[in-house]
């Protein structure tokens, strides 16, 4: 084995009960899809004298690396509100941490790896579809600015998984994330009134990812503020993650467990994408309400950290209230630079809001509006051409004492996203066993604010036969 991974692990040295070790199951015949070599340079991973069988055999869980101490991890979690005991970690399994070349700790998690004691009724595995999918909209996200896990591998096992589609190609994602703690992750001990290791999840939580807090109040605080802005920034690419129940809620702050999630396309605030979520729960424009009802679960789980209860439940309950005013504040920010403000005030909200309010009644395509302001033809993309030439005097006059909004949009509004009916096109592909699709959108999306002529295919909104209604959860 040529692959050396400085690993340098401390989930496994938490107590027994916070996961179960095991070694990934083998699989049959694995092939290399994508290895993120840059992602590898920055973890600190020496890749110089592998061949790719060697990379095969680590991704796809045949081989164990020296230093890995694979476990799959305990968690319970609030599904579409619903509170579920026991979850974990069903067909994931971490090997484990390295320290980056910048000094944060990343966990390294092979995803579809095989069952575990928290498997259910699942087969433990995933299948080229999601996997891809999850690589390119996480690497999408990362490239985009906005707080992600990330995609260092894909492996196909050469073996079939079975979904409702019936028999489809396995294969096996390498996930690096800042950790893999969810909402989640303090519920389960919760559950179990088991004190003692909430406080020691509460311990590690802070010193691994807020070491600038002390109390469970201020950590929630903290939490509170990277969630606020993960989620204005979802909502300024017109990203619908698609599955916010509370086990996929990192308290890193970054975007986790890519499932049935998308971009939009024509803008609408109430759009939903995944099948399974009948009632719009996780709705593009509710997403800023989950989070805080995702948040509150949190908090409960932080009660009984504090010595006096009651002035706690008090403190936290007044952050979580001020939450919405947060994200909409957060908001502000992230739409004011889409429309040319580099800071947004109070008094620019009407701006903003008549602008998605006339996006809303003409359909117009989300990124591609945006990113039209900057070059004077967004008005081609609104029905009510009136209504816009009235918005427009009043943007233009306030964009007189902005420095240079051109700039500002430029940097907020991408070019290029991966858009649903692109991936579902490149799965397609993938599956027949055509990865240029893949590549093509990976090239496409590494600069995604940047204008490629060579890839203005991409940046069409789908035709209406090519419209994907609804993205599976058959993950
Ligand atoms: P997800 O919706 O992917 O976040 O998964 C929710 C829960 O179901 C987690 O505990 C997963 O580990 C588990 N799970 C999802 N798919 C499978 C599978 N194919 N086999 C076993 N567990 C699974
Ligand atoms: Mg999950």
């Amino acid at each position: 084995m040529t692959l050396t991974i400085p690993f340098d692990n401390s989930y496994a040295t938490l107590p027994a009960g916070f996961y179960t070790r095991l070694d990934p199951t083998p699989v049959k015949a694995p092939a290399l899809v994508a290895f993120n070599r840059p992602l590898a340079d920055e973890l600190g991973i020496d890749t110089r004298d592998t061949d790719e069988a060697d990379l095969t055999a680590i991704f796809s869980g045949n081989a164990v690396p020296e230093g890995a101490a694979p476990l799959a991890q305990l968690y319970a979690g609030h599904q579409f509100g619903g509170f579920s005991p026991q979850l974990g970690d069903g067909r994931a399994i971490l090997l484990g941490e390295v320290i980056d070349r910048h000094g944060k700790r990343r966990d390294i998690q092979l995803k579809g790896s095989g069952p575990t004691p928290y498997s259910r009724m699942g087969d433990g595995r995933a299948w080229l579809g999601p996997v891809l999918r999850e690589y390119v909209v996480s690497e999408a996200m990362h490239a985009l600015g906005i707080p992600t896990t990330r995609a260092l591998a894909a492996v196909t096992t050469g073996e079939p998984v079975f979904r409702e589609e019936g028999g489809l190609p396995g294969a096996v994602l390498t996930r690096v994330a800042a950790s893999h703690i969810r909402v989640g992750t303090f519920q389960v001990f919760l559950a179990r009134r088991d004190l003692a290791s909430l406080r020691r999840l509460f311990d590690y939580t802070r010193a691994r990812h807020y070491p600038e807090t002390e109390t469970p109040a201020q950590l929630l605080r903290a939490v509170i503020a990277r969630q606020a802005r993960l989620i204005a920034a979802w909502e300024g690419v017109g990203f619908i993650h698609g599955v916010m129940n509370t086990d996929n809620t990192a308290l890193s702050g970054e975007t986790i467990d890519y499932g049935p999630c998308a971009f939009m396309d024509r803008f609408h605030p109430d759009t939903v994408f995944s099948s399974i979520d009948a009632h719009g729960r996780y709705a593009y424009s509710n997403q800023r309400n989950v989070i805080v009802w995702n948040l509150a679960q949190f908090a409960t789980c932080l009660v009984p950290l504090h010595d006096d209860q009651d002035a706690a439940v008090e403190e936290m309950t007044r952050d979580i209230h001020a939450m919405p005013d947060l994200i909409a504040r957060e908001r502000r920010a992230a739409f004011g630079c889409k429309i040319g403000l580099a800071e947004a005030a109070p008094e620019d909200q009407p701006l903003i809001d008549e602008l998605l309010a006339l996006m809303t009644e003409g359909q117009a395509d989300f990124t591609n509006t945006f990113r039209a302001l900057a070059d004077g033809d967004a008005r081609d993309q609104v029905t009510d051409r009136a209504a816009f030439d009235a918005w427009a005097a009043r943007w233009q006059a306030r964009l007189e004492t902005e420095e240079d909004p051109t700039a500002t949009m430029r940097a907020a509004n991408p070019w290029v996203i991966p858009r649903n009916h692109r991936i579902e096109q490149m799965i397609e592909a993938a599956v027949a066993g055509d990865l240029a699709p893949f590549e093509r959108l990976m090239d496409a999306l590494a600069t995604p604010y940047e204008a490629q002529p060579a890839y203005a295919d991409l940046t069409r909104p789908p035709t209406p036969s090519e419209v994907v209604q609804r993205t599976f959860c058959g993950t």
